[in-house]
């Protein structure tokens, strides 16, 4: 049996991690993928019941797993809850005690939806691309001053360094994820200013002869941004550092058309974590209206990057996709014509098609 971790977390998390895993439990069987789930709790429920957003328990369970499924954690009622036990630190907690290096988060515009985007359809029809993101160096795990004075002037600083292993690590991920797919990958720096940066570059080049059929080209972060507005559909697999990955990774994420459609998966030394991009939703949870097509596209990498079932990953994506297409919406994408449903019942519908 393979072991899967379910975090439901805060808010919305229990229904979409509930629906994904049904999405999950239907296809057992066709694929013999052998699925065995256990929940565990993070975030503010794991602080109401233990005083803690990551108890030990889970993080252990994490450790040996297969994977991790994760929801959302957060909300209104854990505001005033010390800042070390917010349940926002759950979250850093699984990346640091995973060894979760890198965030990847696919854009895929389909043609249902090329009307909800904030771009042009001329511009986002065929959009499909992935983010890779370093995700535990750079400046935001470099050293920094909160405070200094120095003559009277007071001054912060935060300090962005990165070693030639960890910028290989990332790569290599990488690159064999542009193999899994169109075979094109731009790494994104800013090498004209930053020293971090050539390095950066140095190390992709180095690399790029044991990929040679892997088309490689590098773009500052400044250009790269625009032209996610300006050409999304050039991009195959980005790969970057941890600041520019953060801030091209949303802008990517608004292409698509709403947060609620997108997936996402943190790659760990021990295990790997998979989660939609999109928070708690407090305002809409218990409602049966949140959109739970983000988790179960994170169910479809689980798949394809923790277990190697590509088969079983490209029915959810395609069971999705033709739930779009065939009309069905839930209220964050609903328009003019289309059949608006709950949370259970796009499920459902996601679950017929399989
Ligand atoms: P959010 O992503 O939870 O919500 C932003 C807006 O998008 C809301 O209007 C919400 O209703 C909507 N939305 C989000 N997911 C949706 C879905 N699946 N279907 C339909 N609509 C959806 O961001 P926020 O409101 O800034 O944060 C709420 C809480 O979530 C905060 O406590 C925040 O810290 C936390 N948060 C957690 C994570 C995480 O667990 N990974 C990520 C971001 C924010």
């Amino acid at each position: 049996m393979r072991k899967i971790i379910v975090i439901p977390g805060d808010g919305i998390g229990t229904e979409i991690t509930s629906a994904a895993v049904d999405v999950l439990k239907s296809l057992d069987k066709k694929f013999s993928l052998e699925l065995e789930f256990e929940t565990h709790d993070a975030g503010g429920t794991a602080y109401d019941k233990f005083g803690t957003p990551l108890p030990d328990s889970t993080l252990d369970a994490c450790k040996t797993a297969d994977a991790v499924l994760f929801g959302a954690v957060g909300g209104t009622k854990w505001d005033n809850v010390e800042a070390k036990l917010r349940p926002e630190k759950a979250i850093l907690g699984l990346r640091k005690g995973l060894g979760l290096y890198a965030n990847l988060r696919p854009v895929k515009v389909l043609d249902a939806l090329v009307d909800n985007s904030p771009l042009k359809p001329n511009l986002v029809g065929g959009v499909d691309l992935v983010i890779v993101r370093e995700l535990v160096g750079g400046i935001y795990f470099g050293e920094r001053c909160e405070s200094e004075i120095n003559d009277g002037v007071e001054r912060a600083w935060d300090l962005e360094n990165y070693s030639v292993p960890e910028v290989e690590r990332i790569t290599k991920l990488a690159f064999e994820t542009a193999r899994l797919r169109r075979s094109k990958l731009t790494s994104v720096d800013k090498a004209n200013v930053l020293a971090t940066s050539r390095l950066w570059r140095r190390t992709v080049n180095a690399l790029a002869d044991r990929f040679s059929d892997v088309e490689l080209n590098h773009l500052y972060v400044d250009n790269c941004a625009m032209q996610l507005a300006v050409n999304p559909k050039q991009f195959d697999v980005i790969v970057t550092g941890n600041l520019f990955g953060d801030i091209l990774s949303d802008e990517a994420a608004v292409i698509g058309g709403s947060i609620g459609l997108m997936p996402s998966a943190s790659i760990g030394e021990l295990t790997s974590l998979y989660e939609p991009i999109h928070g708690s939703a407090p305002d809409i949870a218990g409602k049966n209206i949140a959109n739970p097509m983000g988790t179960i596209l994170s169910a479809a990498m689980l798949l394809r990057y923790s277990l190697h079932e590509e088969d079983a990953a490209r029915t959810i994506e395609a069971a999705v996709e033709k739930t779009l297409a065939d009309g069905f919406r839930t209220a964050d994408i609903c328009s003019e014509g289309t059949t608006k449903l709950g949370t259970v019942e796009i499920t459902k519908e996601i679950i017929n098609r399989l």
